[in-house]
């Protein structure tokens, strides 16, 4: 009856019967909420300075008559802000698909998205020289946050291509299943032990962090993933062998699917 207060039910077996569990999670809620407006403010308000400093850096570095010893420490610092930078844009982007938790839902044309994340994704793919297939299976599309998930399907697409050493073979598909439609992102990479599956996307969970850092990523590439996908009613699924690939997959059910017209 109140608001204010947040219960979680379970139902679990007891013996013939079945038993009703009710949780008052009320303060966690709370917490949670706390703990999303602090990372929210947090990462808006190093947006400014960063931008400033960024600027800044920038200009100086362009300046011709800078001393040799000066120029190695420039790019350092011009590296690392970038890298701050990119962490706080991942950051602001996770507690905006927290708080805004249905964004501006829209039929989207799966054919023109997923085009679009595979042609960004072959601007990456220069300097790994990979083999990449895109196959769509359907011209359904999906009922959704074009937006967001333009950039959890490239995240996807842009790990199987950093995860994979030099030369592999990466396939994007886009398929007609009973429950709906599966994205699915296949690489023959490095894999992911067993261990990490279950982990991978927590915020900051790297299996190799300096592997991780060194390819530009944040380590929130996951949980945007996993939010984006949950907003859409989809589940993350991980198939993978460590040394022969993995797999990133998600089903969309039925009920965001907006079928094709075929006139
Ligand atoms: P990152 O910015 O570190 O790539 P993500 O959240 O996107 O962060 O991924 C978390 C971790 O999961 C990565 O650091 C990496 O260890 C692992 N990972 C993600 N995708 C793949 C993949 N296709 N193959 C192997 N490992 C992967």
């Amino acid at each position: 009856q109140d608001p204010n207060r947040y219960l979680k039910c379970e139902l679990k077996p007891f013996g013939d019967e079945k038993l009703l569990i009710i949780y008052d999670v009320t303060r966690l809620q709370h917490l949670e909420g706390m703990r999303r407006d602090f990372v929210a403010n947090v990462s808006h308000e190093l947006g400014t300075p960063l931008t400033v400093l960024m600027g800044y850096l920038e200009n100086f570095s362009d300046q011709p008559d800078m001393p040799a010893h000066w120029r190695r420490g420039f790019e350092l610092m011009t590296q690392q802000t970038a890298r701050m930078n990119r962490v706080v844009n991942d950051l602001l982007l996770l507690s905006r698909i927290e708080i805004e938790e249905t964004h501006e839902f829209n039929e989207i044309d799966m054919t023109k998205l997923l085009t679009h994340v595979y042609d960004d994704a072959q601007a990456y793919n220069q300097e790994y020289k990979h083999t990449i297939h895109l196959h769509i299976d359907t011209y359904d599309g999906l009922y959704g946050s074009e937006m967001y998930l333009n950039s959890a399907l490239s995240n996807l697409v842009i790990n199987a291509i950093k995860y994979t050493p030099k030369g592999g073979n990466i396939s994007i598909s886009w398929t007609k299943t009973l429950e709906g439609c599966r994205f699915a992102v296949e690489d023959n990479g490095i894999g992911i032990a067993p261990q990490h599956l279950t982990r991978l996307t927590e915020r900051f969970y790297r299996v190799d962090s300096g592997r991780s850092r060194e390819t530009g990523g944040t380590g929130l590439g996951l949980a945007i993933v996993k939010h984006v996908l949950y907003q859409h009613e989809a589940h993350l699924q991980i198939e993978s062998i460590e040394g022969v690939g993995s797999t990133f997959s998600a089903v969309f059910p039925n009920n965001y699917i907006r079928s094709a017209v075929i006139n």
